[in-house]
């Protein structure tokens, strides 16, 4: 059979499909994932829940999951004392469904979407598959973003999407909370022209999948909410939750907001399934609060330990640690996996990122890693 011409669009010639390394080594510290596994009484509850969900599945699901928005509403309130009402929010298939519906409904042609690199790569993807443009205004040396570089931009550029990653990924950093209050209050009217002399309030999406690793003093910009309408928080129960293979993202926004993303969901987009094993991981959240305590502070004890190693590693708010610089970044990459250990090569070049494991598997990456630079310096 010969080989079909396809009509791919342009912009996807020669792309490969995005993706960390998923390989079948024993520690595995490239993705940011919760390395502990939910309880016996957590899988027990969800078995439950999913099999009362599986005697419904002839129906199609509860389009607007209201019981599932209340229930991520209680934990919003309970993990950042912020009162949000069911109806303002809204969850997808991991946030990175939430973020692609914000770009269907506020991208497309014409618009453009900012962000502040480095970031989380794949914000560029979400622009490239809704015909976005991106923009970017880099971090400066220490990976802050510069504010006034940062209202420029918005002022230049009138985007429609602003992405504020907080805590950032790669680089484990949180943006205080004062500057997310001023990038988004100069979003106001900065937005795509609507009609002559007349412009839209650009949307400011702060992604805080790593929220719950934020250190004492660094609050979530969901306290901002009540003030902005142009402003979205989205939250993951990917990382401190500890639920990567559920694929449960949520966000906080106006009403506004909701209403418009409605409209460009696909139908039914959250099984049954997903609906209820969500549900009953919720009503287990106690059993976190240690979890994510520990992690923190195994990562401020890392950034100790990598230091004293002669490294620089950024201090952070997120559940991993970028450190460097390397001269050749994919060498010692290559090296740790040698041992064992996967890392992440991500970032600006000559830094790596480690994600927070158990505690022996952060000592294992410890020893490895002196191991590696030994024989470097040898
Ligand atoms: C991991 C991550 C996400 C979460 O993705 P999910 O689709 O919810 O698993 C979102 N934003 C950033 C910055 C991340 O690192």
């Amino acid at each position: 059979m010969s080989e079909a011409q396809l009509p791919l669009r342009r912009e996807l010639e020669g792309l490969t499909p995005y993706g960390a390394p998923q390989l079948d080594v024993q520690i595995r510290l490239n993705v940011n994932e919760n390395p502990y596994s939910p309880s016996e009484e957590t899988a027990s509850d969800i078995a439950a829940a999913v099999r009362d969900a599986a005697l419904g599945l002839n129906r199609y699901p509860d389009r607007d999951f209201p019981a599932l928005r209340q229930a991520l509403a209680s934990y919003v309130h309970q993990e950042s004392q912020v009162l949000i009402r069911p109806e303002n929010i809204w969850a997808a298939n991991g946030s990175n469904e939430v973020m692609l519906h914000l770009f269907q409904a506020y991208g497309g042609p014409t618009h453009k979407a900012l962000a502040f690199t480095p970031a989380y790569s794949m914000y560029p993807e979400y622009a490239r598959d809704t015909c976005t443009e991106f923009v970017v205004v880099p971090r400066m040396s220490d990976f802050r973003v510069d504010l006034d570089m940062a209202k420029e931009a918005i002022v230049e550029h009138k985007p429609a999407l602003v992405l504020i990653t907080s805590p950032n990924n790669p680089t484990g950093t949180a943006m205080p909370l004062s500057d997310i209050r001023e990038i988004t209050q100069m979003a106001r009217g900065n937005g795509p022209q609507k009609s002559a002399g007349d412009h839209t309030d650009a949307v400011v999406i702060v992604d805080e999948a790593y929220a719950e690793f934020r250190r004492a003093g660094t609050p979530s910009a969901m306290v901002l909410l009540e003030e902005y309408p142009n402003m979205v928080v989205s939250r993951t129960m990917s990382k401190a939750f500890g639920m990567a293979g559920l694929r449960l993202g949520y966000m906080a926004a106006s009403q506004q907001i909701i209403d418009n993303l409605m409209v460009v969901r696909l139908p039914y987009h959250l099984s049954a399934v997903t609906q209820a094993a969500a549900l009953a991981a919720l009503a287990h959240t106690e059993e976190l609060r240690a979890q994510v305590a520990g992690l923190a502070k195994q990562r401020d004890q890392l950034v100790v330990d990598l230091r004293a190693m002669g490294l620089e590693a950024i201090d952070s708010d997120a559940n991993f640690v970028m450190f460097g610089t390397f001269a050749d970044r994919s060498r010692v990459w290559k090296d740790l996996l040698d041992r064992g250990v996967l890392i992440r090569e991500v970032g600006p070049p000559g830094w790596l990122r480690v994600s927070i494991g158990t505690v022996e598997e952060t000592a294992a990456f410890l020893a490895a890693l002196r191991e590696v630079l030994a024989n470097e310096r040898a």
